[in-house]
């Protein structure tokens, strides 16, 4: 419980108007992107100016006790920035610049609070290119994609975000602020720390200022939509792709029971009879794009069940990936409290893993969409429930038991790019054996002895 004489200090800190505590505000601060979550209000949002100020709240919540929880545009899916603790919300909103694009040395420098979009459109701007692309781009900040280690559809080609991070600006648990790796495209110095910072959830530090690389601007583009009788022509139609040697820059894919919450919510003339289809983009010298596009079609139109079209000019490309777009906004609209999970399988085995999701779900009377990046084996699973109705709530986190269990069977992760936040918890053990665990819990620990930052996140109350 936080007292007046903590508010006066934080309010000291960082100035009067940038500390609220009014309930309403609180109330903005008690929630993320999981609606089935359940509010959790901290007793004061802070919105610090600079580093600073970061590492003072920070300090000041090491010594007196208090959970601190960072927080960017609250769009994580796994009730990550959700204040469970109570303490205070730090909000990055204000870190919001972009403190250089740097076009010798391909790099850019910001803020955490800059939103992802941003960032793409300066580094575009300066014939650039930075490739993580979080569907969220247009909301969420480069500090929740760094506290996720955030994806999106190009990481089939591009990778997610860590492989663009060079070195952190952090505070730690401590209140300590730091420089972590270095301005360079090659750094082992030491323990890996930029590594361990990226994807720990808020939990390890404050990311104050990051240094991210940046590639060429890609001089063309080409998109395609393929679609396949059954399901599982398209899911293997993926590997096919992969193995014929063709590396395109996303392969998005959509079960028919996205297709049909696309067709139903924003008609965008996806075959409503097809089993599953593919949205596919190849990037590069417009020569290559060609060739790959024409490999790409070529290729598919040979496997059974298979239509396979090109967009012929940006209009259409813009139509097939606002089709893919779609699907999260129409399921929403049909169950704003389904259960969204972000497994990923080894490639070999997305055939086996959607189909078993659909048997699953078809076996707990749920109805599921499955979509997403199929060109590196992360599927969203989507369960739709009623929460009026308890029995079918039940028998969907049934579903997500029996699917997470199946995906580990499968040689799988329980999260490519969503983190494990409080939603995954109950399965981290799935997965992680008790000794991974207690050596990640001994990591936690040591840089955070009072367990001030982000506290009850990630791991399981039982093992702590
Ligand atoms: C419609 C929709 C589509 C999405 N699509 C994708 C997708 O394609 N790929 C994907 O990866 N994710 C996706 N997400 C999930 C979400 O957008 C990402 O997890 C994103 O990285 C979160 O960023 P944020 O700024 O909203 O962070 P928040 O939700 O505010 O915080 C996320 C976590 O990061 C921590 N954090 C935030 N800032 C900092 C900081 N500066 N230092 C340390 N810790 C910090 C928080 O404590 C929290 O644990 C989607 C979400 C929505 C709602």
């Amino acid at each position: 419980m936080l007292d007046g004489s903590i508010i006066r200090k934080l309010e000291s800190i960082v100035g009067r108007e940038h500390c609220q505590s009014a309930p309403e505000e609180l109330l903005l601060h008690a929630y993320d992107a999981v609606p089935s979550a359940p509010p959790a209000m901290p007793e004061a949002v802070v919105f610090p100016a600079d580093a600073a100020e970061v590492a003072a709240v920070v300090k000041l919540a090491n010594q007196m006790r208090f959970p601190v929880v960072p927080r960017g545009a609250g769009t994580n899916l796994t009730g990550g920035a959700r204040p469970i603790r109570g303490g205070v919300v730090l909000s990055l909103a204000r870190l919001d610049r972009i403190l250089a694009i740097d076009g010798k040395n391909l790099q850019a420098v910001v803020q955490p609070g800059v939103v992802t979009d941003a960032l793409q459109v300066a580094a575009d701007r300066a014939g650039l290119f930075y490739p993580p692309d979080p569907q969220s781009k247009e909301t969420c900040t480069i500090g929740g994609n760094l506290a996720e280690n955030a994806g999106g559809p190009r990481a089939v080609k591009y990778g997610v975000t860590r492989q663009y991070v060079l070195a952190l600006e952090a505070v730690l648990p401590t209140g300590e602020l730091t420089r972590l790796g270095a301005r360079t495209l090659k750094c082992v110095s030491g323990y890996d720390m930029v590594s361990l910072l990226v994807g720990s959830e808020g939990t390890l530090g404050v990311i104050t200022e990051a240094t991210l690389r940046l590639l060429p601007r890609p001089a063309a583009r080409g998109t395609l939509l393929a679609s396949f009788a059954r399901m599982e022509d398209a899911t293997d139609a993926v590997a096919a792709v992969l193995q014929a040697g063709i590396v395109p820059s996303a392969i998005e894919f959509l079960d028919r029971f996205a297709v049909a919450c696309v067709e139903d919510f924003e008609p965008a003339g996806l075959p409503r009879e097809a089993g599953a289809v593919l949205v596919i983009e190849v990037d590069g010298v417009p020569a290559e794009v060609d060739r790959q596009q024409a490999e790409i079609e070529a290729l598919l139109k040979k496997r059974p069940g298979a239509a396979c079209r090109s967009a012929a000019d940006e209009a259409q490309a813009e139509r097939m990936w606002k089709a893919r777009r779609a699907v999260g906004p129409s399921l929403a609209r049909l169950a704003p409290h389904k259960l969204n999970e972000d497994i990923v399988v080894p490639i070999a085995n997305l055939s086996r893993a959607v189909s078993d999701i659909h048997r699953i779900a078809a076996e707990q009377n749920v109805r599921c969409a499955c979509f997403g990046h199929a060109g590196d084996g992360n599927i969203h699973a989507n369960f739709l429930v009623r929460p009026e109705d308890p029995g079918e709530v039940r028998r969907a986190e049934e579903a997500v038991r029996r699917t997470f269990q199946r995906v580990v069977e499968l040689g799988g992760t329980l999260s490519g790019e969503h983190g494990i936040g409080t939603t995954k918890q109950p399965f981290l053990g799935l997965e992680l054996g008790a000794e991974v665990m207690h050596a990640m819990r001994a990591v936690k620990c040591a840089l955070d002895p009072n367990d001030i930052l982000n506290p009850g996140k990630i791991f399981p109350a039982e093992t702590a």
